[in-house]
């Protein structure tokens, strides 16, 4: 067999870091990334890109644990390195609060991120409406360069970047051996999923270059994440709502919000708001399918509906899709050799 033709359909982090892992693991397969839109029209553009895990109920708990811990490594080795700057990926301390006891004293991340601590009676002076707090170290991506890094790195290893509208993944069986499906909430109508749904977010992106720290409401709801330029505030979940327009009053009660738990915030500057629709499932669809049409066959993975947890999930979900790939390509393999025997 020739050298295996992989297609991945999606130029967000999925698609992006998946095609990366499908070289770092097959050198011989020939990758090309089809997406409709790249960076900076991504839902990955919007996102904040913090290191911190948001559970999928349809999961089992040591298979996030595994997925978040291989992005956090491979991430903290980045931020490490003298790519850092470039990749935007950063450390960042900071603390999550909560008006009353969080569910979880010790949340499944809490031994993979640094230095994760109860909060001290000093620290919670800081936030007067708030009686308990947690207190870590994480990494954050700045969202943009990091895709762009990611491109960056696919083109230096001759993966195409093709502009394309896929309407159905059989259109692809004549070019490519394999097709990993990472087109996020677009699979909704790509693959007709119904358990895929939007969760649509909000933020805004201002200059507020003197906010270090993070802070988060401990169940998500509000939030000032600081990135190398820019400091991201949010937030909003509004389940099923398709609008990618921005909603002046949702702009208005995220800053109203933000100012009530930081309110140096109050002078923050040149104010960009964004919105992004998360692709969520009650769990990531990650799973090859084999299409049939009459006799002819065509391996799909599926990489997607990483709802909330994208960035954080990223280069784990990525590994186990190469993975799929790589077993897809050794059945394709077996049976060319086997039609020739
Ligand atoms: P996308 O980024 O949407 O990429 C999908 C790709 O598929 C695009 O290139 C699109 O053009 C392409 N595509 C779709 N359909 C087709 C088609 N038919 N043909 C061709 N191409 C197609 N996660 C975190 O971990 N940490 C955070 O702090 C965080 N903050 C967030 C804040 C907000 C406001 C939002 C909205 C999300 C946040 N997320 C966060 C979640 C994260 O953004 C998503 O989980 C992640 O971006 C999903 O990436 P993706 O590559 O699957 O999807």
């Amino acid at each position: 067999m020739a050298a295996p033709k992989v297609a991945v359909v999606g130029a967000g982090v999925i698609g992006l870091s998946t095609a990366l892992c499908i070289v770092e693991t097959c050198a011989s397969c020939s990758v090309t990334v089809l997406a409709d839109q790249f960076s900076p029209n991504t839902t990955s553009d919007v996102a904040a890109g913090m290191l911190i895990p948001h559970t999928y109920p349809g999961t089992p708990i040591h298979v996030q644990k595994q997925w978040f811990k291989e992005t956090f490594t491979d991430l903290f080795a980045i931020s490490n390195s003298a790519e850092a700057s470039e990749a935007g990926i950063h450390l960042v301390s900071g603390w999550q609060i909560f008006k009353n006891p969080p569910k979880e004293d010790l949340p499944f991340w809490s031994d993979v991120v640094l230095g994760f601590r109860p909060m001290s009676e000093a620290e919670l002076q800081k936030f007067p409406q708030h009686r308990f707090g947690q207190a870590f170290t994480t990494l954050k991506c700045d969202c943009p360069p990091y895709l762009l890094w990611l491109e960056k790195r696919l083109k230096a290893t001759g993966v195409q970047m093709c502009t394309r509208k896929v309407a159905d993944l059989w259109e692809l069986h004549s070019e490519y051996n394999v097709i990993v499906n990472c087109a996020g909430i677009g699979a909704h109508q790509l693959v007709g999923d119904k358990k895929l749904f939007p969760v649509r977010g909000q933020v805004l992106k201002v200059h507020a270059p003197w906010v270090k720290n993070f802070i988060r409401e401990g169940d998500g709801s509000t939030y000032i994440y600081p990135g190398i330029h820019r400091v991201t505030l949010g937030g909003i979940r509004e389940k099923e709502n398709w609008s990618l327009s921005p909603d002046p009053g949702t702009t208005k009660d995220i800053f109203d919000r933000c100012c009530s738990l930081e309110p140096s915030l109050r002078g923050a500057q040149d104010i960009e708001v964004k919105v992004g629709l998360r692709p969520s499932r009650q769990c990531v669809r990650l799973q090859t399918e084999v299409l049939r049409q009459g006799g002819v066959k065509l391996p799909v993975v599926h990489n997607y509906g990483h709802g909330s947890g994208g960035f954080s999930m990223h280069r784990g979900t990525a590994k186990e899709a190469a993975r799929l790939v790589g077993e897809c390509i050794a059945a394709l393999q077996g049976s060319s050799l086997r039609s020739k025997i």
